[in-house]
């Protein structure tokens, strides 16, 4: 019997409940099994159109929260993690499971969506002349923490119950993150199911993270993302390649008497960047420019890394930390004084789409003169409704609009691509040919991504004499276990 079937069906089985059937946000999963239920993280649903986005924040769950047994939070990305406490007003009375390193960051993530979604509900209401109530409200987020449960160790399974255990993996998509191996217990059969959660590089080592390990054991189902599944991800320019792009794009821009702004995603991205900049600089005498990280939340997290870290990583972070040109920038009046500062200097400014924060106040200042340089690290969004694709793909316009304020499109521009926190088309063909299951299923990419994946990864798994079945999630789709 075949055993992908259709949303009827009430029996055992994982369940595409979430968006990332569809695409690249809004991640959850739900897994039924010997009268456990069990989510694989729930995230929100991010989009440029604010609307449809509260619609689909808001839309009944497919499942009864108060039923949900477990909740695994693989990693902190909000695209993961930015429905929890919804979950929580709901009526779930489970267990939040989460590594440590993970759950430090809920905290100031979820209290910053709580902020913007509350901003998002005030415009909506604003604009379509009806209450729209925000999602959660900053409150939510504490009740949620109460629910969290840390388990920190690799290679161990821990046992929850007598029906489900599970092993964390290692995952180099951000600090702390993991990949899951469940493993449940039926009456007279058991499973055991891998799920990825966002992948990182096998081959492009970002500081502060494990390597991606991939998985030896046998699991009959393999659930793994394909943000960059599509055949033109191929290969990205190596990061020596980029870092030495920056180094080069820094000292000339310095040089000219200009600024360069680096919009930055405040968690993870941020701290890469500010660490590559220590090491192409510290040791450089007349390198006396501030480098310039603004934005409270970006500020909050690399505190943070200074609380999480250990070993190595806390020595490292520590020196990039107190680096006399480092200034951490908590408040907006002085934000707004260090734009109208004209001294050349770099600055780390969230968010990385250029959607909304203080990098939209620097870009209306920066963008003017042909002297600075813009530069974006990795994803800049897949249309022209992202600022920060408008202005990197549109330099022939003469103009950028900011705010519905047209503003002169003067400054350089570059891209880094290696600084992606996804693992690339090739890498995802590598890890799923390696593994040793019986179907794998592609969730967290566009159609296309998913499409050629499968083709590629199909392929490469009968060069290998496997004959693992490649499936492209759809929404509602039901595999029966
Ligand atoms: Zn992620
Ligand atoms: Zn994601």
């Amino acid at each position: 019997m075949n055993s992908i079937t259709k949303k009827k069906f009430k029996g055992d089985g994982i369940f595409f409940v979430g968006n990332n059937a569809l695409d690249v946000t809004g991640s959850c999963i739900l897994i039924k099994y010997n009268n456990k239920q069990i989510l694989l993280e729930i995230g929100l649903y991010q989009s440029n159109n604010i609307l449809d986005a509260y619609k689909v924040n808001s839309a009944k769950f497919k499942f009864n929260p108060s039923e949900i047994d477990y909740c695994f939070i693989l990693h902190q990305h909000l695209d993961h993690t930015g429905l929890l406490c919804r979950l929580i007003k709901e009526g779930f009375k489970g267990k939040i499971i989460s590594p440590h390193e993970v759950a430090m960051f809920l905290e100031p993530m979820l209290l910053n969506s709580a902020y913007i979604l509350s901003s998002e509900a005030r415009m909506l209401s604003k604009r379509y002349k009806r209450e729209y109530s925000p999602i959660y409200y900053e409150d939510d987020v504490y009740w949620m923490l109460d629910y969290v449960y840390e388990y920190d160790e690799y290679n161990t399974i821990y046992k929850l119950d007598d029906v489900v255990s599970f092993k964390w993996l290692k995952n180099s998509h951000c600090i702390g993150s993991r990949q899951l191996q469940l493993f449940l217990r039926g009456e007279k059969d058991k499973t055991s199911i891998l799920y990825t959660s966002d992948i990182g590089s096998l081959n492009t080592k970002n500081h502060y993270v494990e390597n991606t390990e991939i998985c030896k054991d046998f699991n009959r189902i393999s659930i793994i993302e394909s943000t960059y599944g599509e055949k033109t991800r191929k290969s990205k320019k190596s990061r020596e390649f980029d870092v030495e792009h920056l180094r080069v794009a820094i000292n000339t821009v310095i040089k000219r008497g200009g600024k360069i702004l680096l919009p930055a995603f405040s968690f993870s991205r941020t701290q890469e960047l500010l660490t590559t900049i220590y090491e192409l600089f510290h040791n450089d005498k007349s390198f006396i420019y501030d480098v310039v990280v603004d934005s409270k939340l970006s500020c909050d997290m690399c505190d943070l890394y200074g609380e999480v870290l250990t070993g190595e990583n806390l020595k490292l972070w520590n020196k990039v930390y107190n680096w006399d040109n480092v200034k951490f920038i908590y408040d907006k009046s002085d934000s707004l004084a260090c734009i109208k500062d004209n001294r050349p200097k770099i600055v780390i400014s969230s968010s990385g789409f250029c959607t909304n924060g203080r990098v939209l106040d620097y870009l209306q200042e920066y963008l003017k003169d042909s002297k600075n340089m813009i530069i974006f690290s990795g994803y800049v969004g897949s249309d022209s409704s992202y600022l920060s694709y408008r202005i990197k793909n549109f330099k022939s316009n003469k103009t950028i609009n900011i705010n519905k304020k047209p503003i002169p499109n003067k400054a350089d521009c570059i891209s880094l691509s290696s600084f992606s926190s996804h693992a690339n088309h090739d890498e995802l063909v590598e890890f799923g040919s390696e593994l040793n299951t019986e179907k794998i299923i592609l969730v967290h990419g566009s159609e296309q991504a998913k499409k050629d994946l499968q083709q590629d990864l199909q392929k490469a798994l009968s060069k290998k004499n496997k004959t693992t079945r490649v499936l492209c999630a759809t929404k509602d789709m039901v595999v029966r276990l």
